[in-house]
């Protein structure tokens, strides 16, 4: 087997193969930096990092850019009414955005374009379709997408074309369906936009880019700087996403390369509540901050996630996510319990058979366009089987863990106090070592301090005949 992904463009599971392996390229809309994102924004970049990890597990070598829309109508507004600069605005955001990628322990992408800072290329690309006649100036200043001129326009949502509205205009970042006009590339320039900092000088007018604009542009210089590239192998966002932005990033991509913009379009359902789509707009919303504040262990979220399908809708709830949690606590002691036989077992006997088989289960789940929700399921039958062969003293532990260690760094769902993160383990060695010398030299006040800014970040520490051992709590 080899992977499989459905692909919006048709509508289909395809065989997926990128265009110059064993190199990806794969560009991910990311978050739109006027307040907090919340976990149904991270469903979606979820379950982008399920498919990033699954493509390394697969032997690719993944090139990721994930975006930032830190200008667009609605950070534009969001700044206007904090009274702020739209970077004074949107830096705490940002840093937000990071951190809670780091909680919810999601693979940094490899480049994170700003938008405020790509404009040259925004610009570069207004020209290019300018004069290839594709784009003109409308009457209110503003550089609109002829979407008459390009021929394909519709096909990434099976638009119905004979409803265009030949030469009607829209200006806002969103509009429905069922009301396709000529969108604006750039929009001219506006006192508002002036007020926070939102305005550009550009040779068709001062003005700012329109969201479907942005990611064109940012996608297009991000691959030809890192692979000479005017096509991406994957693209990415939710389901909303489809219409208008992903069609019109098409649209403005290939009128200006004449190449097809991205081979595999990937989209992610909504995370809902009681139906209703999670969203800002609704309130129906949580935070990644609101759950960490909670002291939601981070896996939990990730194998909430990971247990339905990304193409189909989750509705949230909190025991659902507490299901979660208590699958994570059975991982995390499957996982020690492994580890303590690995170091006295064989690799080989029924521990390894049943962990080659697992791993033949859990690939041909994720090749079936990322089925998690079946690769979950392996894993526990390989929790239940192998702890009850290790009731029985079989031997294989080793090779099991080797199995699951590769598992786990795809799913990512052991406890976070049994997955140390690498820099506080070397700071926690760190501590023990300027402990003991401060024992060895009988400096016992600073021994104690020690333990207890250790105690201070969760870690207690145990001195046994072997050494001081040390674990997060
Ligand atoms: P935004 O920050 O609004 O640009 O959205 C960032 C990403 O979150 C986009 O890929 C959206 O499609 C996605 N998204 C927004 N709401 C939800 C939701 N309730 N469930 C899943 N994905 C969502
Ligand atoms: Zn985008």
């Amino acid at each position: 087997m080899t992977l499989a992904l459905y692909n919006t463009l048709s509508r289909r599971v395809e065989p997926f193969a990128p265009l110059a392996p064993p190199r990806v390229t794969l560009y991910t809309c990311g978050p739109t930096v006027w307040n907090y994102a919340h976990i149904g924004n991270f469903r979606t970049f979820l379950f982008e990092d399920l498919l990033r990890r699954y493509l390394a597990y697969s032997g690719y070598d993944v090139f990721h850019i994930m975006n930032l829309t830190d200008v667009d109508d609605r950070t534009i507004k969001a700044a206007a009414t904090a009274g702020k600069r739209l970077e004074e605005h949107t830096a705490p955001f940002i840093q937000a955005f990071f951190e809670d990628r780091d909680y919810l322990r999601m693979t940094p992408a490899h480049v994170y374009p700003r938008a405020t800072q790509s404009v040259p290329a925004m610009i570069r690309l207004v020209e290019r379709l300018l004069e290839r006649g594709v784009a003109y100036k409308g009457d209110d200043g503003s550089i609109y997408f002829a979407i008459a001129k390009f021929p394909s326009y519709g096909r990434l949502s099976r638009l119905d074309t004979r409803e265009l509205k030949i030469g009607a205009r829209v200006a806002s970042d969103e509009y429905a369906k069922d009301d396709p006009r000529d969108f604006a590339l750039w929009k001219k320039a506006e006192p508002a936009d002036e007020q926070v900092g939102a305005a550009w000088d550009a040779p068709f007018g001062r003005g700012r880019p329109g969201w479907h604009l942005e990611c064109s542009a940012m996608s297009l210089e991000q691959i030809e700087k890192c692979c000479r590239a005017e096509t991406l192998d994957l693209h990415a966002g939710g389901v909303d996403l489809i219409f208008p932005h992903h069609e019109d990033e098409i649209a403005q991509s290939e009128a200006a390369t004449g190449k097809p913009f991205a081979r595999f379009w990937l989209h992610g359902e909504f995370l809902n509540v009681r139906g209703t789509k999670m969203s800002k707009r609704f309130g129906n919303f949580l935070t990644a901050r609101d759950l960490r504040d909670q002291g939601v262990d981070a896996a939990a979220v990730r194998l909430l996630f990971w247990q339905t399908h990304y193409r189909k809708a989750l509705d949230f709830t909190d025991e659902a996510l507490a299901g979660a949690g208590v699958g994570v606590k059975r991982l995390g002691e499957f996982y020690e319990r492994v580890k303590r036989e690995a170091g006295n077992g064989k690799r080989e006997g029924r521990l390894a058979e049943l962990a080659a088989a697992f791993e033949t289960d859990f690939r041909a789940a994720l090749d079936d366009d990322l089925n998690a929700p079946r690769a979950c399921a392996a894993l526990f039958e390989l929790v239940h089987e192998a702890n009850a062969a290790l009731d029985a003293g079989a031997p294989g532990a080793a090779a099991a863990l080797g199995v699951f260690d590769r598992a786990m760094q795809v799913l990512d769902v052991l406890p976070t106090a049994k997955r140390v993160d690498a820099g506080l383990a070397r700071w926690i060695e760190d501590r023990i070592a300027a402990r003991d010398k401060a024992r060895k030299s009988k400096d016992f006040k600073e021994a104690d301090r020690i333990r207890a800014e250790l105690a201070g970040r969760g870690v207690e520490i145990e001195d046994t005949p072997s050494g001081t051992q040390w674990r997060v709590v």
